[in-house]
């Protein structure tokens, strides 16, 4: 059975794996999602005694199921065979009480890392069954910029263009971003803010007369961001093989339920968890940390999701986010594929900044 993908706000038209992770996001702004999501459940024995690698094939093609096993394994290899510091990828080290999950192993040491390395695979494969080639656009201030770089170079039919604001980033990660190597690879810096940067990139995705111009290339714009399928996919890897190490330490027996506290931003890593969750890993509950920009805490216990709030600049800002996208997935399957009901929300929060939703639903995402 092929998993089809379709939109949070409008389960009609359905799409493949490939078709979503070229879209990124779907044509009314919803994001893709599956209705299969947990229908196949993943073997926690078979994860216990298996690599990284080998989770990622397992994993992988059990989400994206209309890529071959040969095109999951390429794909795998090239992200992650001799990239990261050790084959382990994301090991797992006791500290205190706690485990940590070192997510900052890979080339540029950002745990998005793990992710932005199998995306391009995943969007090359499926650009070459299309006959296309993609342009991806991204604009950063700071960590999403030099790993999507790394992530793209010299992948076939593929480029990369990040825009950073100029003085607006780290002075290390301006350097680890205009020292990337690669001939598919451009950095640009803009006068201005990153709200700037970003504003100046939506406009060129707004461009319809380039965007004729691209198509008669046979090239299509693209985006990197954490909202790609493709990108949250690699994530639930690690929750499964997170398990799996602490499995073989002898610190869990297979079956026990574990928790995982996640810092979060656009909810695409502790959503990972979730769909981790979905699929057979045994969690107990999956901790949102957020930082003074708490528009998340304050959804998850009153229920009432608003961002006119005063926006904080901290030393984490990654996580100063108020409007977190991928939270638009829970929504859709805390309300049991309720699409009608998520674009609702979704309307409501363009409109007005605010939505709130329904007590069963709050009372099914606190579950
Ligand atoms: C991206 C990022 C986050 C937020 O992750 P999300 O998946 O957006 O929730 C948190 N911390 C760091 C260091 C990050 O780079």
């Amino acid at each position: 059975m092929t998993s089809m993908y379709h939109s949070t706000r409008n389960a009609d038209a359905c799409v493949s794996a490939k078709r979503a992770v070229l879209n990124g996001l779907a044509s009314d702004g919803g994001l893709y999602v599956t209705d299969a999501l947990g229908e196949t459940k993943i073997d926690l024995e078979r994860v216990v005694t298996n690599t990284y690698r080998e989770n990622a094939a397992y994993i992988l093609g059990t989400l994206l199921d209309d890529y071959s096993a040969e095109e999951i394994e390429s794909c795998v290899k090239a992200a992650y065979k001799g990239t990261f510091e050790t084959d382990d990828v994301a090991p797992v080290v006791k500290v205190g009480d706690a485990f940590v999950l070192e997510l900052f192993r890979g080339p540029t040491s950002a745990f998005k890392d793990v992710a932005l390395q199998m995306l391009p695979q995943l969007m090359s494969r499926a650009a070459q069954g299309a006959g296309e080639k993609i342009m991806i656009l991204a604009a950063t201030s700071g960590d999403t910029g030099k790993a999507a770089l790394a992530g793209f170079a010299n992948t076939p039919r593929l480029g990369i263009t990040v825009f950073y604001p100029h003085n607006g980033t780290s002075e290390i990660q301006r350097l680890q971003m205009v020292t990337q190597a690669g001939d598919n690879v451009a950095v640009a810096a803009v006068e201005g803010n990153f709200d700037d940067t970003q504003s100046a990139v939506k406009r060129i995705f707004g461009d319809e007369a380039l965007r004729e111009r691209l198509a008669a290339q046979n090239t299509v714009l693209s985006s990197a961001n954490s909202i790609n399928i493709g990108r949250l996919a690699p994530q639930v890897v690690y929750y499964f093989d997170a398990y799996a190490q602490l499995v073989r330490a002898g610190e869990i027996a297979c079956g026990d339920a574990v928790e995982f506290c996640v810092p979060t931003g656009n909810f695409g890593d502790v959503l990972a968890g979730y769909f981790a969750k979905r699929m057979g890993l045994p969690v107990g509950k999956l901790i949102v940390a957020s930082n003074c920009n708490n528009v998340l805490s304050d959804f998850l216990t009153e229920g009432v999701y608003d961002r006119n709030r005063e926006f904080f600049k901290t030393i984490s800002p990654s996580m100063d986010i108020l409007i977190s996208s991928n939270l638009e997935r829970l929504l859709y399957y805390a309300s049991d594929g309720a699409a009608g009901f998520v674009a609702g929300l979704m309307d409501d929060l363009a409109k007005t900044g605010r939505y709130q939703v329904p007590d069963e639903v709050l009372a099914r995402i606190q579950e």
